[in-house]
């Protein structure tokens, strides 16, 4: 049977599902290394998907699964681009696969956005789910009042966690100065600000149950927000998801207060022309979408916007700035129109982030299905085994997290949770997560 080594650049779903695929196939014989920047695998499952969500982060244990066999290693802490080159894996691998997800943030591009206070909701996600990386400053946490700007299940997530109750947050993996954080800060209200009417939502209902059901806070829908318009009816007749979404948002409008402690109110049909202050926020000017010369100040000291994501350039790897992402053809990655050999992408650096984690399955499928069939019309390979690459990291001091080392740190995280009843705390510094692994520091 043919051999084949592919390198997989990043250890989020879509890589890892890629990897699976890879091996499985009967025609060749695949080695698949998992290239990873942080010392942990799994990108935005362990730093994405909210702690209050464990039922989703259970994919982890079918994913840890493709890393169980020999064909499959993992190479964590290990940054590509850094501690080795897209060329120089493309010299030691029949087939480099970039994974590497969408790491950067939408702008919104409205005057004001670089004045802190202003803080996309990925530092605050980050910060949350204990990346090690995060720059989020639990100090922002500040004022009586947030705004998140988006209708999406991030922002739900992001308004959802800003109101938890610790008794909630500790039934989760997040590290205890986190919910320390986020049961001491002031803010009372989370509003919650989608630029269209609420049947352009894109929260799934299910995200909105689970707002809806929060135990710390009121969730207020203004029945104005709802009234049946022309372009609603029509939306409601043409979508049974969105008939559904606008019957729960009626609902909870129509529930009488708990007057609890915080308070998530959603603004639709606004969108943000201006973030005010001078050397800090203090407020954000919205105007309706319906009525542009309406505007109002919204008084606040934090704003999350949770408006997208999008990928990041690499050296090696060709991208597209107007759509962020890397732009492919097939999941072949193309420059000036033409495949680049031996190159291939997947998941959020292919499609942008849209999709939830089985969607990139399919794409995975796709990918490795591209690896693999121009793999069969190509004669030989590298003909470098693992030791190459493995002497190259080791000549550049690279210390490299193994599959045994992740599971040390999982051993270590599960330890920390069990004194509390908890399943696992997470560690959430680099130092620490070297440590767990049995790495020198
Ligand atoms: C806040 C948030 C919440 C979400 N919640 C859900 C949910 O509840 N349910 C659901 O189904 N989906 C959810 N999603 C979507 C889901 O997480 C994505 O579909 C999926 O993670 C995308 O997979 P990916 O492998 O393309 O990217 P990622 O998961 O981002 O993985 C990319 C990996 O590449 C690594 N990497 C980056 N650069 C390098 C480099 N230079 N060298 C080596 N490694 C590198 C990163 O560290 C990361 O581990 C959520 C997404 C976000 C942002």
């Amino acid at each position: 049977m043919r051999a084949l080594r592919v390198a997989v650049v990043g250890s989020g779903p879509a890589g890892v599902f890629c990897a699976e695929t890879l091996t499985e196939d009967p025609g060749f014989e695949v080695d698949v290394d998992v290239f990873e920047r942080l010392p942990t695998p799994f990108g935005l499952v362990r730093y994405g998907v909210a702690p209050d969500h464990q039922k989703i982060k259970s994919i982890i244990a079918s994913l840890s699964e493709v890393f169980e066999t020999p064909k499959v290693r993992f190479l964590g802490n290990i940054t590509v681009g850094t501690d080795i080159t897209v060329d120089e894996l493309r010299s030691h691998y029949d087939a480099v696969v970039i994974a590497y997800g969408a790491p950067l943030d939408r702008r919104l591009g409205v005057p004001g956005e670089q004045l802190p206070g202003v803080i996309a909701a990925r530092n605050f996600v980050s910060w949350y789910s204990g990346h090690p990386d995060a720059s989020f400053d639990p100090a922002a946490l500040t004022g009586e009042r947030a705004a998140v700007i988006g209708v999406g299940n991030v922002a739900l997530d992001v308004a959802r966690m800003l109101v938890r109750t610790p008794d909630e947050l500790r039934r989760t993996d997040v590290p205890e100065h986190v919910v320390e954080a986020l049961d001491g800060h002031p803010v009372r209200e989370v509003c919650v600000i989608g630029r269209r009417g609420p049947e352009h939502a894109k929260f799934t209902h299910k995200e909105l149950l689970e707002l809806a059901g929060v135990e710390g806070a009121d969730i207020v829908v203004d029945p104005e927000d709802l009234r049946p318009t022309e372009e609603r009816r029509a939306a409601v007749a043409a979508r049974p998801a969105t008939a559904r979404l606008l019957s729960t948002l009626e609902k909870i409008a129509a529930r009488p207060p708990a007057h609890r402690s915080r308070t998530v109110r959603f603004l639709f049909d606004r969108t943000p022309v201006g973030f005010l202050g001078e050397a800090s926020l203090t407020g954000v000017s919205l105007a309706h979408t319906s009525d542009p010369s309406r505007v109002e100040v919204l008084p606040t000291e934090l704003v999350l916007p949770a408006v997208g994501y999008r990928s990041a350039p690499l050296a090696g790897v060709p991208f597209d700035e107007a759509s962020g992402t890397v732009p492919h053809t097939d999941s072949r990655v193309i420059a000036g129109g033409t495949a680049v050999p031996g190159l291939y992408v997947v998941g959020w650096a292919k499609r942008g982030p849209s999709g939830v984690i089985g969607t990139n399955r399919l794409c995975a499928s796709e990918t490795a299905a591209a690896v693999l069939a121009d793999a069969a019309e190509r004669e030989g390979g590298t003909g470098r085994g693992p030791d190459a690459v493995d002497d190259l990291l080791r000549s550049r001091g690279a210390v490299v997290v193994d599959w045994k080392g992740w599971l040390a740190i999982e051993a270590t995280e599960a330890a920390l949770g069990s004194p509390n009843g908890r399943g696992r705390v997470k560690l959430h510094d680099r130092t620490g997560l070297l440590t767990a692994a049995g790495l020198s520091v």
